[in-house]
């Protein structure tokens, strides 16, 4: 088993990047799917957010470009401007200490601009897919001298519907490549895809329990103002928390979540600034206890809460910047036990979503509510 970079067969300016970066080890993705990339084989890599999925097939791509033949070597596919951004951020990383140039082409942007650097010559492009369509179909881009093509986040980007996009590329794209798929789900359209246009792909999964600590899943549901009390009700009753904090943006949305939610006999207290002290310890003690099953907080009452078994995070108000964010989640996931955070987020606050997802650096899976049905089950 490779337990280091330095283990792998690749060259030394990507062993130093990956110190540089602070990589101490591979990660278990990384540590299977590297060495099938780097042998050749088509890959489908699929594993939760935040595993390090990027470097897995940055590293060997990089690895096996040309930095001084000028021509596109690799696309990267992404469903989001600000994915691209960030996978071409990580390609650039990996490459601080060879030639390799990685370009990130999105909507959104001047065409112009991205036409100039394309003719300058970059060995990579990572890029959304009307973007990278709309550059083969002027012209500025081609892709056939392609030797690896990835599908990045590839769940999503059919969720968005790019599949005719993606098709398009796909056919424009050097049959002689390397293709390679990642995502965190496979539903069967994915499959389709892949045996469409992949070459005997090896499918290499990594389950959970190989995940490395902080073991917090994080989803979000997306919701409607006047549907969120039933919607968390919903979630709860099917996700069944041990114990669970809920966050609120605002003191009087906390003692109002709190009324209700006692009043349809959830065993829940709140939790915030306009209580004394004693009153604070009282709370605490029966949550810690288990007498109660849901804190509800805010932000400032729930700081430096250290309490054992707290399955469930829930953030009833999506905080409104990203640092609040990482705080209240880490409020689960400790000392080596599994946590999940789930964020209710209304369609005007999808904007504080991805600006989350931009500082945590990873993407938060959407998931829908519960039927009435899944819960009763
Ligand atoms: P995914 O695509 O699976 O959601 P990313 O590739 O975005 O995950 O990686 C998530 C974060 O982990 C990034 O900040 C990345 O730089 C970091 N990372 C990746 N590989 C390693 C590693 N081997 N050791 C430490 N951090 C890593
Ligand atoms: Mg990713």
């Amino acid at each position: 088993m490779v337990m280091k970079f330095d283990d792998f067969d690749i060259s030394s300016s990507l062993n130093k990047a990956t110190k540089e970066m602070g990589f101490e080890a591979p990660s278990p993705i990384q540590e299977k799917v590297i060495p099938v990339i780097l042998g050749g084989r088509d890959v489908i890599g699929q594993a939760q957010t935040g595993t390090g999925k990027t470097a897995a097939f940055g590293i060997p791509i990089i690895n096996d470009i040309n930095a001084k033949q000028k021509h596109v070597q690799a696309l990267i596919l992404t469903p989001t401007r600000e994915l691209a951004i960030q996978v071409a951020g990580e390609f650039q990383k990996l490459s601080k200490f060879n030639k390799v140039q990685t370009l990130p082409v999105y909507g959104g942007q001047s065409i112009g601009h991205q036409i100039k650097s394309l003719k300058r010559g970059v060995q990579v492009v990572v890029g959304t897919p009307g973007r990278v369509l709309d550059h083969i179909n002027r012209g500025t881009l081609k892709l056939d001298r392609l030797s690896k093509l990835v599908l990045d986040e590839a769940d999503e980007m059919l969720d968005m519907g790019f599949i005719d996009d993606i098709e398009k590329i796909l056919q424009n794209a050097n049959t002689e490549r390397q293709s390679l798929l990642f995502s965190a789900t496979m539903p069967p359209a994915i499959r389709k895809l892949s045996s469409r246009y992949m070459n005997n792909p090896e499918h290499i999964t990594i389950d959970k329990g190989e995940m490395t600590a902080p073991l917090i899943e994080q989803v979000y549901y997306k919701v409607l103002d006047k549907n969120k009390l039933d919607s968390l009700c919903r979630i709860i009753d099917s996700e069944t928390p041990e114990l669970g904090i809920v966050f609120c943006r605002t003191k009087k949305g906390v003692s109002e979540l709190t009324e209700s939610l006692q009043a349809r006999g959830y065993a829940a207290d709140g939790l915030h600034g306009d209580l004394t002290q004693s009153q604070r310890d009282v709370v605490m003690r029966k949550f810690r206890k288990g007498t109660i099953e849901f804190l509800i907080a805010t932000d400032v009452a729930a700081r430096g809460i250290d309490v054992q078994n707290v399955s469930h995070v829930i953030n009833y108000d999506i905080p409104q910047d990203p640092e609040s964010y990482v705080h209240r989640i880490g409020r689960t996931g400790r000392a080596g036990k599994e946590g999940i955070a789930i964020t209710l987020v209304t369609p005007r606050e999808m904007k504080h979503l991805r600006s989350i997802e931009r500082e945590i650096k990873s993407q938060i899976p959407a998931k829908g509510i519960p039927s009435i049905e899944e819960v009763v089950e």
